[in-house]
């Protein structure tokens, strides 16, 4: 565990004794530091920022050894942050799962049969990223089409927002589920409303058994090969910092195997999940240890159910489903002395909460742990905190909490809204209220739920439009600079590591990102096509086009 050096100390012991490996030169660049917004160059030394500046002051600090890039007057930002993301579990179905990102359940099929022919008869075949609204079909998947996909292997086909799943025949019987198994608490096996059969539907915890039994297949150099693939992809959008929102022991292993072996990419803040939470207070550990590129994150405990998939827990029901209020996946007893352990041990906490209901639940939480064990700057987390009201916000002010919505949700998965309704939309993925408020909320996808890309992020918040064009509460727009601001910034302050990174300063972390167009210029319904061209984290490039 390092100390992190106060910027004035850094620069101190610099004064006239490094100088710097690489000067960026010519560039626009953002810096989203209030007392020096704009510069035009940059001089870096080892994985620091040694100044920010004019092109004659930095070009100044040059030795004959000093590399130099003459930017050409493209912009520069600092790098992103993806606030709330799943590296390690994207990262392992990019490397061994079908991605099922397809537009009909027939490509589907098609692309399950093709794995179950190259795939040993008996073994698992997994897809990942299903979206039933994203498939022309109309309806969702069944058991029965996952058996005459693959009728000699378990199938197991997750929805891209992970919540729920589609199984065969097969993978049923591994799993020991059958048509009298109850529903697990949390969790909902779905059966046909006449009959009683088994549709191969599962919801929340029912999935739990099934991820268990192929997950545990995988090896440490699976996992950490995962890794490498997906924190490259990230890298190459102009991510340089990702929140795992759900790490467990394996990741955290994973996370450490890929820096060590010179892999990784993006820096891992790594939340634990409330299941291991026993074994990591008992180690001694707790948020915040570790370095710059892997450090531990927040305890993370689940409330409700899911936004794309139509689970969260809402106080109004769901447009057409008048008896639907979503799922509460943990009940609130079980919540309190999860967190309470957390919180005592000195972890951070994030809740997941997306619905009214749910984050009225982790206010209530949050609020009873301050008055019982108040702890300076606990920072609790609400994940997603999606639908929002006046006394939620205000409540999340006070606190000092911190919101991380779903940034590309509202381009991206605009055809899911019309069971929540135009009307509150105006209170979903809130980001115009948590600004006005105080609040500092964060830039997350949820990968492989949303897409991660930064500049479908910007675009969204900025023009709460849809790829198909209809506007969802207008009301919620921000400007491309407050965007940024939330992007980069805010998501440091979220892991506590705001002296460290999310602004270009002299001091702290040369992460940033080469844009081939200017954010503040463009068109917003453009931004989304803003090339990145160059990715730098901690002073190495990690992606060039
Ligand atoms: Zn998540």
């Amino acid at each position: 565990m390092t100390n992190i050096l106060t910027r004035r100390t850094f620069l101190a012991g610099l004064a006239g004794q490094i100088e710097p490996g690489l000067i960026l030169h010519r560039g626009n660049i953002h810096t989203m530091d209030r007392t020096a917004p704009r510069a035009e160059a940059v001089a870096i030394s080892g994985d620091r920022l040694l100044a920010v500046g004019s092109n004659d002051d930095v070009l100044r600090l040059a030795t004959g050894r000093t590399r130099k890039i003459d930017l050409g007057g493209k912009t520069v930002v600092p790098g992103f942050i993806d606030a709330h993301t799943h590296v390690a579990y994207s990262g392992i179905r990019h490397l061994r799962q079908v991605d099922c990102d397809l537009r009909s359940i027939a490509d589907i099929k098609g692309a399950i049969a093709e794995r179950a022919a190259r795939t040993p008869a008996g073994q698992w075949v997994i897809g990942f990223k299903y979206d039933d609204t994203k498939t022309a079909d109309g309806r969702k998947l069944t058991r029965e089409d996952l058996e005459a996909a693959a009728p000699r292997h378990p199938v197991y086909v997750g929805h891209r927002g992970g919540h729920t799943a589609f199984v065969n025949s097969l993978a049923l019987r591994l799993t020991g589920v059958d048509e009298k198994t109850p529903n697990p608490t949390g969790g909902e096996i779905d059966r046909d409303r006449n009959t009683g059969r088994l549709t191969g539907g599962l919801r929340e915890t029912a999935i739990q058994p099934f991820q268990k039994m192929f997950f545990s297949a995988y090896t440490r150099d699976e996992y950490r090969e995962g890794v490498k693939i997906i924190t490259r992809m990230m890298a190459k959008s102009g991510v340089t910092s990702a929140h795992d929102a759900l790490g467990s022991p394996e990741d955290l292993r994973a996370y450490q195997d890929s820096y060590q072996a010179g892999e990784l990419s993006v820096r891992v803040y790594s939340f634990i999940a409330y299941q291991y939470i026993d074994q990591m207070v008992a180690a001694g550990v707790r948020t915040g240890m570790g370095n710059e590129w892997v450090r531990l994150g927040a305890m993370k405990l689940i409330c409700d159910g899911s936004i794309s998939e139509r689970t969260a827990r809402i106080s109004q029901p769901y447009i057409g489903r008048p008896d639907d209020h979503g799922i509460w996946v943990m009940e609130e007893a079980e919540l309190t002395a999860n967190a309470r352990k957390a919180h005592q041990a000195g972890w951070q906490i994030a809740v997941h909460a997306n619905g009214d209901a749910a984050i009225d639940r982790t206010l209530r939480l949050y609020e009873r742990l301050n008055k019982e064990m108040p702890r300076k700057d606990p920072r609790f987390r609400i994940e997603h905190c999606t639908i929002i009201n006046d006394d939620l916000v205000r409540r999340i002010a006070a606190l000092g909490a911190i919101p991380n919505p779903f940034s590309t949700y509202v381009y991206y998965h605009g055809e899911k809204f019309t069971e929540y309704g135009a009307e509150r939309l105006k209170s979903m993925f809130a980001v115009r209220s948590f600004l006005d408020a105080g609040v500092r909320v964060t830039q997350t996808s949820d990968y492989p739920p949303g897409p991660f890309e930064p500049m479908m992020a910007l675009q969204s918040s900025v023009t709460r439009t849809d790829s198909k064009g209809t506007v969802w509460g207008a009301n919620q727009r921000i400007t491309v600079e407050e965007a940024l601001r939330v992007g980069t910034l805010h998501g440091a302050y979220a892991s506590f590591e705001e002296n460290l990174k999310g602004s270009l300063e002299a001091g702290k972390l040369a992460d940033l990102v080469v844009l081939g167009q200017d954010p503040m210029k463009v068109d917003p319904s453009a931004l989304i096509r803003i090339p990145v061209e160059r990715t730098m984290a901690g002073g190495r490039w990690v992606f060039e086009a």
